[in-house]
């Protein structure tokens, strides 16, 4: 079991398996920013393969799939069957922008992907084409659709934008009730060095659920410790979904933080707010790898996890200053 020097042990691990993506949200990564990682320093699937094969032993029981667009890459969903074959009790999760999946959905079903976060930051059609650049929103809307048909445990991502969308929070409200789905307001965070995170941009979850009551009752749902998702959720009488918070600016959850980021190019990246990262890919490029040696890094890695909280003193002191310099797009929120 990986542990760090605050008694946190590491049970789930967030893969980027490209930077790569079709889309271009504002806030995600700025237009200037748009020079990939070349492909040769890429984590390979065979790489991935072997270091998930490792970080099981471990103790890590969750692995959830990012980007960029994890569906943009080549052979993803191939990738997906082997690695669920191979380890039918690991619990597997895919982040995605829900607009290259439409004729992937049945078998991601088949081979038991234990969840689907679809992101979707607006229910309108002109308005998505703004935030995103591109005009994908009845492609998301039927993807989501076809997931929910097929049984998929499905949540919708919509980040939080003051003055962008806080003006849908009815709509998003009616979503949640007429859809299963967990639809989930993540707090707009100041990630990568040309974020244009802005404090008037910034919508609370505490304003966000003080004007949720405004239009709904809220049955807030049982405690459960974060390791096992960072929002808060609340449930809508009635209704068939749920509707919640992510916090992760104003209430933040590093104590219960259960994970490891692992970069596109194979970077471990023990805390989202900070940009130590660490090199594992030469490990697994050696002419002969070294199991114990990969071990060892890895349980030395994650001793030096810190605690993000203390990190946010930029945002805090400036309010419109990153945290940190690495782009979202890279790291796969
Ligand atoms: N392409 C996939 C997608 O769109 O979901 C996966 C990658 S995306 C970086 C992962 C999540 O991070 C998305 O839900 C996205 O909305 C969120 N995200 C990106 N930048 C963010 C920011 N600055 N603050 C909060 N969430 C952000």
């Amino acid at each position: 079991m990986m542990q760090d020097h605050f008694g946190r042990s590491v049970s789930y691990v967030r893969i980027s398996v490209t930077d790569r993506c079709n889309l271009r949200c504002f806030y995600c990564r700025s237009l200037k920013d748009w020079k990939f990682i070349p492909h040769e320093q890429i984590l390979r699937y065979e790489e991935m393969i072997y270091l998930i094969n490792i970080l099981k032993e471990e103790g890590v029981a969750k692995i959830r799939f990012t980007g960029g667009e994890p569906f943009a890459r080549r052979d993803f969903v191939p990738f997906l069957e082997e690695l669920a074959q191979a380890h039918p009790e690991l619990h597997l999760h895919i982040t995605t922008n829900g607009t290259l999946i439409r004729d992937s959905i049945h078998i991601l079903k088949d081979i038991g992907i234990s969840g689907l976060n679809i992101s979707l930051d607006t229910l309108r059609r002109d308005r998505f084409e703004k935030i995103t650049g591109r005009n994908f929103y009845d492609t998301v809307r039927a993807s989501i659709d076809r997931a929910i048909e097929a049984g998929l445990r499905t949540k919708i991502n919509v980040v939080a934008l003051r003055g962008v969308n806080d003006d849908e929070l009815p709509d998003f409200v009616r979503f949640a009730r007429d859809y299963p789905v967990d639809l989930r307001f993540i707090e707009f965070m100041p990630i990568g060095g040309s974020c244009p995170w802005k404090a008037k941009h910034y919508w609370s979850a505490t304003d966000i659920k003080q004007e949720l009551a405004v239009l709904t009752d809220l049955v807030p749902e049982r405690a459960v410790d974060r390791t096992h998702g960072p929002a808060r959720m609340f449930g809508l009488p009635g209704g068939k979904g749920r509707i919640g918070v992510i916090s992760a600016l104003s209430d933040h959850f590093c104590d219960e933080c259960n994970r490891l980021r692992i970069t596109s190019e194979g970077k471990i990246r023990p805390c989202l707010f900070s940009d130590q990262e660490y090199p594992l890919l030469p490990l697994l490029r050696k002419d002969e790898r070294n199991l114990a040696e990969i071990r060892s890094f890895l349980h030395q890695v994650t001793l030096n996890k810190p605690m993000g909280y203390t990190l946010l003193q930029a945002y805090r002191d400036h309010h419109d200053a990153s945290v940190c310099n690495r782009m979202m797009s890279t790291i796969g929120g």
